[in-house]
């Protein structure tokens, strides 16, 4: 739910869970409507510039290293050797420069919804942008479910479902029929992950019915990854990550060790933290 600034303050109500977040603004930068959802770009005072889409917090200058590292690495240190990687959403471009910094990987489609997206990355968040020249990458711009469903079998390896809520547009994204559709374009040993909310907000519904999902869409391994998110609900975000015939709990630690390019929050003592689920999450997920 969104809230004009007040007094220089951006606020995000988190009605059903009774809280909220609030970022000081100095000013708006720009809003735009597109065909699919209402975008805002303001200057805040600490965060740098911020980034929401429909009234929700997309990203910020300030935290969304956080985010970007977590939807990408894991997954990409998971698979044995990714080559051919695909984002679904992900339109502020920050989940591909992450993937791009992996020497290993050949190419990397992105598909958004909405080029408004990434325009106003370009403009007002040019480094998370910075690698949109490279060969390796492909940037599309339509609906994610049917460019799923377009794609050939087993022809991808990694497949980062970097979607918003699971509202408006990315509804279908959530759906079971939808990860049948990613497990049936992934190769064996292929590897998807999804951003999965809020821990402490939604391990018994999102999280759970996801997990669920990947299970009967046919993945054989599910594992959900807690990290912090400042801006998001709660603080406190997730990604889940299915594996087809790879299991998705171990990973390679030893490239992740000697990893050539710069992290900020990734590395591969915490990603083997990463994994280890705390009790309550435990609880509520093996009900
Ligand atoms: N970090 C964000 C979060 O968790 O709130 C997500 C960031 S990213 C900007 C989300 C992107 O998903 C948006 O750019 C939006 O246009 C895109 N998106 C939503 N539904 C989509 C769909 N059906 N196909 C492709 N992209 C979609």
């Amino acid at each position: 739910m969104a809230e004009q600034p007040i007094d220089g303050w951006f606020t995000e109500i988190f009605d059903r869970q009774g809280s909220a977040i609030s970022l000081k603004v100095k000013e708006k930068l720009h809003d735009v409507t597109s065909p699919y959802q209402h975008l805002e770009v303001y200057a805040t005072e600490t965060y740098g510039n911020l980034m929401v889409l429909d009234g929700c917090v997309m990203l910020t200058d300030r935290d969304n290293f956080l985010y970007h590292e977590m939807m990408s690495h894991p997954a990409l240190f998971t698979h044995a050797d990714p080559k051919h990687v695909v984002i679904i959403g992900g339109g502020d471009c920050g989940t591909l420069r992450e993937v791009l910094k992996h020497p290993g990987v050949e190419r990397v489609t992105q598909i958004d919804i909405d080029e408004e997206v990434t325009k106003a990355a370009a403009r007002f968040f040019p480094t998370l942008t910075e690698s949109n020249n490279d060969p390796r990458a492909d940037l599309k711009f339509e609906d994610g479910v049917k460019w799923v469903d377009n794609c050939a079998d087993e022809s991808i390896d990694v497949m980062i479902i970097d979607s918003t809520d699971p509202v408006g547009p990315a509804e279908g994204l959530f759906k079971t029929d939808f990860l049948k559709r990613c497990h049936r374009i992934l190769k064996k040993g292929g590897v998807m992950v999804q951003q999965s909310e809020s821990p402490l907000y939604h391990t018994d519904s999102i999280i759970r019915e996801l997990r669920e999902d990947m299970e009967k869409a046919g993945f054989d391994s599910v594992a959900t990854l807690p990290f912090p998110q400042p801006t998001y609900p709660s603080g406190w975000w997730s990604c889940t990550l299915a594996g087809k015939a790879c299991d998705v709990k171990q990973f390679r630690e030893q490239d992740a060790e000697q990893a050539s390019f710069a992290l900020e929050y990734y590395s591969a003592t915490l990603h083997k933290s990463a994994l280890v689920l705390p009790p309550f999450m435990k609880r509520l997920l093996e009900r």
